[in-house]
Formats: structure tokens, C-alpha cells, sequence
């Protein structure tokens, strides 16, 4: 709710107000893409080892204040604090491996030299682009802006932070803590709003994007930057599958299908929404999933549904599944109740219905029963999305995992590829492109520069107007002396 130019924060589940922040225009988004500029000059200059300092500062304050954030990031998205805690978790997690990181991975190397210009070295460097823009969504608001923030501020730039209109006061509470240990610039600012916002920070003059948020979002970000050549990092939607092999521990499946589908209410870009388990193993599945997500209460571990309106989506999703045959076996379409939705696990949900094709964000899980592993990946891989996923079972689960189209994919897990810094993190197709987290993720930030230097004379020179026709010929024939011959 906007009132006087302020944005007031709501909690989901009581209506309670967790915070106001004021709202930017275009004009205050500009001043502050501008003082982002002469920040970036001054980040930049104090290279790897002053920003390792700096982060690793930051890290620590986050660590020392881990309550605090988790009990506002509660009040503000409704989402249980033990939650809270770990999502700040995963966050400090990057901050520290790519504070720590950045150095091996953009600083300047030498490169072997070649054939052609064999008088010269090759050396590598990546540079920071210099103000970075982040555009985040709602649901991590910890982990979803400190995965890029971590690797951008790595690599050198100074960052303009959008976070959702839903969870501002959690980004203020990021941007405010940074600069307790920053005090000199305004290297991590944070500008508020509604998506007119995000628009202007597409077209203020950033020199890069990274956006999470909805697939729909993502293009409109994406179009908007193509007006200026703006490269992005898009974070997009999911369906993520979980596959569950004929010599799976279906106890511990069960368990991992139910935290994936229903942490976070659901509401988890990378949340499992759909299993697909083999024939012999399904019926114990379906009864271990109803059995364990039985167990879970709303208020408690599950949280209420953040933005109002994905309570319809939820609710379409489910009817749509049962008006096509599909079976609740747990919850249904009675367990939307405003603002919470209860675990609801579905089976016999054919393929073509929404519950299956399309993100749910909510705590709906679909069980399927398939032939084989085969037949598991052809259907898990019959969406445009492309994020993560998981694969419960042993000999076969990494050849299954490799053959699964997405970014990430957990064996013996679900999610867990989100807490490892150094794993890169990113989708296909409708779930996006570009990658945070991991040495991928750094150089999502950094621009390669490449330099030569003439380290002597030129034997066989073969760049300049000087050459000679028998200087030619020699590099011709040491061409077909190196690699001439068939391998
Ligand atoms: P939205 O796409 O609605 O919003 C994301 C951000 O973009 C918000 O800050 C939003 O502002 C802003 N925005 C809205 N319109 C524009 C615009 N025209 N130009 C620029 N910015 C704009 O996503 P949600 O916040 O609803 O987040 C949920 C979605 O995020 C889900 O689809 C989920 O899968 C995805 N997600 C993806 C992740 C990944 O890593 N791949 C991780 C987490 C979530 P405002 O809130 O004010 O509208």
C-alpha cells in the first residue's frame, strides 16, 4: 500500500504494519544510478583485498545480527523465523565465497601465447561493469538479492537494489547494514516501489540487470533493457520434478519431497511441484508424502501465501486438477483458506492441467506413477521451464540428474544445490539465463578484458602490411607442421 509517498509493509498473515520506506520516482532512481557511479570508482579502487575485507565485515554483521533479520523477514512475509534463519544462512554463505573467490577467479592471469602472434603474451582479467542493477522478488528477500549483490560487489560494482514491494523493509534492512560497515560511498543503495520502479532502474543507465522474479516480469525487464543494449541476468520461474528410481529410500524421498514442495508455503522458485515416482515404489511414496506433509500445520510450519492474489492461482491450479480427474489424497481445493493454503498432495493429475504445466507457489504437491526412469524424464522435461530438480534413488540417479533439462538438479535431496556458494545457479528456457553463485556467477558481473603485450621482435610477423611473401609461406608451413595432420 502506497500512502504520502510512503510504501507500507504489511504482515500477510495479520494485517499488521512491519514497516514504511519511501517510494522513489524516475528522477530518484537516476540520482541514485549517479551516486552509484562515483562508488563504483571508489569500490573498484580498492581492489580484491579491500572489498574481501569489506564483505567479509558485512557477513559477519549479518551473522551477529541473524535474529534480528529472521524475525523481520517474519514480520514482514509471514514466513516462519526458523526459516528466516536459514535463508540468512544461505545468504552469508555468498557473501563469503565470493568474498572470497573473486581473486582466483577474475583477477589477472597470464594466458599461453600462439602460433600467430607468438611475440606476444595474452593476459585475462574481468572488469567490473561498474553499477549494477538488482531487481528482486518477494519470497527469498534475503537470499534472492545477496546471491547476485554477493558476486556483483565481488567482482567491483556498486549496486542499485529494487526490492519487491512486498518485502522493502527487508531490503532496507540490507542496504542499511552494509553501510554500517561502508560508511564512505554509497556502494549498495536500495530504491523502492512498485514495478514502474524496476522499469526506471532498466533504463537509468545501469550497465547490467540482475532480475529475479516471474518469467512474465523477466521479458518485460528483458525489453526494456534490449532498448539501451542493457545485458541481464534473468532468475525466472520453475516446475521443478523430483524423480523417484525403483532403488530410491523412498522414507527419505518422501522427506525430501515434502520439505521441497512445502518450505517456505510453496511459495520457492526452485520448490518441488511435481514427482514423478517409478511403479514399484509409487504406492509407498504417495503413503510416506501424505503421512509426513499430514503432520504439518498452517501458522506453524507453514506459513501464510505472501501476495494475495497467487491464493486464486493456487486455488485454479488445484480445481483445475481435480475437474480433470486428479485425486487429492491429502488437502484440496478447500485448503485455500485465506491467508494460509494447507499441504495438498495430488495424484492421477494428467498432464495437460495447469497444476502440472504451470508454477503453482504454493504448498500443492503432484505425485505421478511412471513406467520407469525414462519415462520419468521425458515428462519432467515436458515444460518450457527449466530451473532445478532432484533425483531420489542410486545406481542410475546422476545419469537421470544429467539428463534432467535444468540448471541444477539435487541427488538424495531437494534444494540443496541453493546452499553451496560455490555451485553456480541458474535456469533454461523459461526459467531464464545467466547464472549467480560460483565462479559462473562472478563473472556474470565482470567484464572479460583481454590484452596482449609485445614481449619481442617478430620472427614470423604476420600481423602488418610489412610481411614478406617467404614470411607467409613459413607460418603457412609451420601451420601445417603443428596442425596439419589429422588427429
Ligand atoms: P515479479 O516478477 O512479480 O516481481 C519481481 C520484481 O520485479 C519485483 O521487485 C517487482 O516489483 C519487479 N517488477 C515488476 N514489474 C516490473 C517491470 N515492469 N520492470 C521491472 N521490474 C518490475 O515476481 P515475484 O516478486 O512475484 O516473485 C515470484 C517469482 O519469482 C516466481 O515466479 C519465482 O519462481 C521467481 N523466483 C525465481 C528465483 C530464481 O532464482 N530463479 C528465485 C526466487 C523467485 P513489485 O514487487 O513492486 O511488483
Amino acid at each position: 500500500m502506497i500512502e504520502d509517498g510512503w510504501l507500507i509493509s504489511t504482515n500477510p498473515a495479520t494485517g499488521e504494519e512491519a514497516g514504511r520506506v519511501p517510494v522513489a520516482d524516475e528522477k530518484a532512481v537516476l540520482a541514485a544510478v549517479e551516486r552509484a557511479r562515483e562508488a563504483a570508482l571508489w569500490w573498484q579502487g580498492l581492489g580484491f583485498a579491500g572489498r574481501r575485507t569489506r564483505i567479509l565485515r558485512w557477513r559477519s554483521l549479518i551473522v551477529q545480527r541473524i535474529e534480528e533479520l529472521a524475525e523481520l523477514t517474519h514480520r514482514e512475509s509471514g514466513k516462519p523465523v526458523t526459516d528466516g534463519l536459514i535463508e540468512a544462512t544461505a545468504a552469508v554463505e555468498h557473501l563469503d565465497w565470493a568474498a572470497r573467490n573473486a581473486k582466483r577467479v577474475l583477477g589477472p592471469r597470464r594466458v599461453r601465447t600462439r602460433l600467430l602472434v607468438a611475440e606476444h603474451s595474452g593476459h585475462l582479467e574481468y572488469q567490473p561493469y561498474g553499477v549494477v542493477g538488482v531487481i528482486g522478488p518477494w519470497n527469498y528477500p534475503i537470499v534472492t538479492p545477496v546471491g547476485p549483490i554477493s558476486g556483483a560487489l565481488a567482482a567491483g560494482n556498486a549496486i542499485v537494489f529494487k526490492p519487491s514491494e512486498y518485502t522493502p523493509v527487508v531490503g532496507q534492512w540490507l542496504a542499511d547494514s552494509f553501510a554500517e560497515v561502508v560508511p564512505e560511498h554509497p556502494v549498495l543503495q536500495v530504491v523502492h516501489g512498485l514495478g514502474d520502479v524496476g522499469g526506471a532502474l532498466c533504463r537509468s543507465g545501469v550497465a547490467k540487470i540482475s532480475f529475479t522474479g516471474s518469467t512474465a516480469t523477466a521479458k518485460k525487464v528483458m525489453a526494456a533493457c534490449a532498448e539501451n543494449l542493457v545485458p541481464v541476468v534473468l532468475e525466472a520461474g520453475g516446475k521443478d520434478a523430483l524423480i523417484v528410481d525403483a532403488d530410491a529410500d523412498v522414507e527419505a524421498a518422501a522427506e525430501a519431497a515434502v520439505w521441497g514442495a512445502m518450505t517456505n508455503a510453496g511459495q520457492t522458485c526452485i520448490g518441488i511441484e511435481r514427482v514423478y515416482a517409478v511403479e514399484p515404489v509409487y504406492d509407498r511414496f504417495v503413503d510416506a508424502v501424505v503421512a509426513k506433509a499430514g503432520k504439518l500445520r498452517t501458522g506453524e510450519e507453514i506459513g501464510p501465501i505472501t501476495m494475495p492474489k497467487q491464493l486464486d492461482i493456487i486455488r485454479d491450479h488445484i480445481e483445475d486438477a481435480l475437474a480433470k480427474g486428479g485425486r487429492a489424497v491429502l488437502g484440496g481445493a478447500e485448503a485455500v483458506q485465506a491467508p494460509y493454503v494447507s499441504p495438498t498432495v495430488l495424484v492421477d493429475v494428467p498432464e495437460d492441467s495447469s497444476e502440472i504445466r504451470e508454477e503453482t507457489f504454493g504448498p500443492t504437491l503432484t505425485i505421478t506413477k511412471v513406467r520407469d526412469a525414462d519415462e520419468a524424464v521425458t515428462k519432467a522435461n515436458d515444460t518450457p521451464y527449466g530451473l532445478g530438480g532432484a533425483v531420489f534413488g542410486k545406481k542410475n540417479a546422476i545419469r537421470i540428474a544429467r539428463r534432467l533439462r535444468s540448471g541444477m538438479v539435487a541427488v538424495n535431496g531437494t534444494l540443496t544445490f541453493v546452499g553451496m556458494g560455490n555451485l553456480p545457479f541458474g535456469g533454461v528456457g523459461e526459467s531464464g539465463f545467466g547464472r549467480i553463485h560460483g565462479d559462473d556467477g562472478l563473472r556474470e558481473f565482470a567484464r572479460a578484458k583481454a590484452i596482449t603485450v609485445r614481449r619481442g621482435p617478430s620472427l614470423l610477423p604476420a600481423m602488418t602490411f610489412e610481411r614478406t611473401p617467404a614470411q607467409v609461406k613459413q607460418i603457412v608451413k609451420a601451420l601445417r607442421l603443428l596442425y596439419g595432420r589429422k588427429p
